[in-house]
C-alpha cells in the first residue's frame, strides 16, 4: 500500500511539473518521452521507470549484465536451430552447475498439459524434447527469464519454433507453436507469453514439443520439471555429462519425430472448438504463408550478370519477363546491370 502511495504521489507530482512546463494546449503524444523517475519494485534486481509522458515501463537491471555476458555474446545464431556446432559433447565438463533461479518468479512451467510423448530414443532416431498436450491457441510460456535467439517458420520439422537462451546458459526450444509473440534479442521474462500452442511442422495434432539444450545437447527435461505439477524441482541444477542424448552430436535429430505419439493421447483438433475463429483463421494464413513462402524459396533461381548481358537477353534465356525479373528484385528497366551482381530470375 505504501509503495502504491508512493507511486501515486510521485505521479502526481511528475504529472504536474509537466503541465506546469508545457502549455495547456499540448496533447499527451506530443510530450517527451523522457525517464523522470526510477522506482524499486517488489522484484530483486527490477526497477519501475516513470516516464515524462506519463508512461512506465519495468527494467531488469539483470539483462543489462546479462547482455554483456559471453553466454548472450557469444554463439548468437539467430537463422540456425543450433549455434555451438564446434562445440563437441567430450569438450564438455563432467558436470555443469546449473543455476535456474535467480529470484522467485524466474520459473514458469511452459504449459500445463499431459504428457503424450517423453524424451527418449525412438528406434533409429531420438526424441530429442517431451510432447505436451494443449488445445491450439493455448498461451506458452517462458520458462525461465532470457532472450529470444531464434523465432521463425522451421522447415525441419519443428514448424513455428521459438529458442530461449537463458543466462544459465540452457536453451528451451518451444515447437509446433500457431503463433510466435516475439521476435529474435527480445529480453522476455519467466511466464511471458511467447507464443500460442498449435500443431504447424511435422505434428499429428496440436501439442507442445518442449526441448532442453545446453551447448546444442539435449537432456532430459523432466530431470527439470514435474510436468505432472508443473513444479520445478531444483533451485540449481547439477547436469551432468551423462544425461545427455547419447548421440555425440544433436544435430542429427533435427527433425521432430511424432510417429511414436499415440494420437488419441492428442487433443483433437475438434476440442479446439472454445479457441477463437479469429485466432484459427490467423493461424491457417500464417501457416499458408510460410508454406507459400518456403516453396517459392526452394523454387528460386538466380543468375549472375556477366559482361554483354541485357534484361531481355536474361528473361528469354530463363524464359520468363523483363516485368517479372524487374518486380522479383525490385528494380527497373532503367537499372544499370553491375557485373557480378545475382539477379533473381524465378
Ligand atoms: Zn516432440
Amino acid at each position: 500500500m505504501r509503495r502504491l502511495l508512493t507511486l501515486l504521489v510521485v505521479l502526481a507530482a511528475s504529472m504536474a511539473g509537466v503541465v506546469a512546463q508545457q502549455r495547456p494546449t499540448i496533447r499527451l503524444s506530443d510530450r517527451p518521452h523522457r525517464p523522470i523517475d526510477t522506482l524499486a519494485t517488489e522484484r530483486e534486481g527490477v526497477k519501475l521507470v516513470l516516464y515524462s509522458d506519463l508512461t512506465y515501463d519495468y527494467i531488469d537491471l539483470r539483462r543489462q549484465k546479462w547482455a554483456e555476458d559471453e553466454i548472450f555474446c557469444g554463439h548468437w545464431d539467430t537463422l540456425k536451430i543450433f549455434a555451438y556446432r564446434d562445440i563437441e559433447l567430450k569438450d564438455l565438463p563432467e558436470e555443469i552447475e546449473v543455476k535456474l533461479l535467480d529470484a522467485l518468479d524466474d520459473y514458469h512451467c511452459p504449459v500445463m498439459g499431459r504428457i503424450v510423448s517423453r524424451y527418449g530414443p525412438r528406434g533409429r532416431r531420438n526424441h530429442n524434447g517431451i510432447d505436451l498436450a494443449l488445445k491450439t491457441g493455448e498461451p506458452i510460456h517462458a520458462t525461465f527469464p532470457g532472450r529470444v535467439r531464434y523465432a521463425t517458420y522451421n522447415t525441419g520439422g519443428f514448424g513455428n519454433l521459438i529458442i530461449l537462451r537463458h543466462p544459465n546458459g540452457l536453451e528451451t526450444y518451444y515447437a509446433h507453436l500457431s503463433r510466435i509473440n516475439v521476435k529474435v534479442g527480445d529480453w522476455v521474462a519467466a511466464g511471458e507469453v511467447i507464443g500460442y500452442g498449435g500443431s504447424t511442422g511435422r505434428s499429428r495434432g496440436p501439442h507442445l514439443h518442449f526441448e532442453v539444450r545446453y551447448c546444442d545437447q539435449t537432456f532430459d527435461p523432466q530431470h527439470l520439471i514435474d510436468f505432472e505439477t508443473g513444479n520445478l524441482k531444483y533451485g540449481t541444477f547439477l547436469l551432468e555429462r551423462r544425461y545427455f542424448n547419447i548421440r555425440s552430436r544433436a544435430t542429427e535429430g533435427l527433425e521432430d519425430d511424432e510417429s511414436l505419439i499415440d494420437p488419441s493421447a492428442l487433443v483433437s483438433k475438434a476440442d479446439s472448438d472454445s479457441i477463437s475463429a479469429a485466432i484459427l483463421a490467423e493461424v491457417d494464413r500464417k501457416d499458408r504463408e510460410a508454406a507459400a513462402k518456403a516453396a517459392e524459396e526452394r523454387a528460386a533461381k538466380y543468375h549472375t550478370i556477366r559482361s554483354g548481358d541485357t534484361l531481355g537477353g536474361i528473361a528469354r534465356r530463363y524464359g520468363t519477363s523483363v516485368s517479372a525479373i524487374c518486380r522479383l528484385n525490385g528494380i527497373s528497366t532503367k537499372t544499370t546491370l553491375r557485373i557480378g551482381r545475382k539477379l533473381r530470375v524465378r
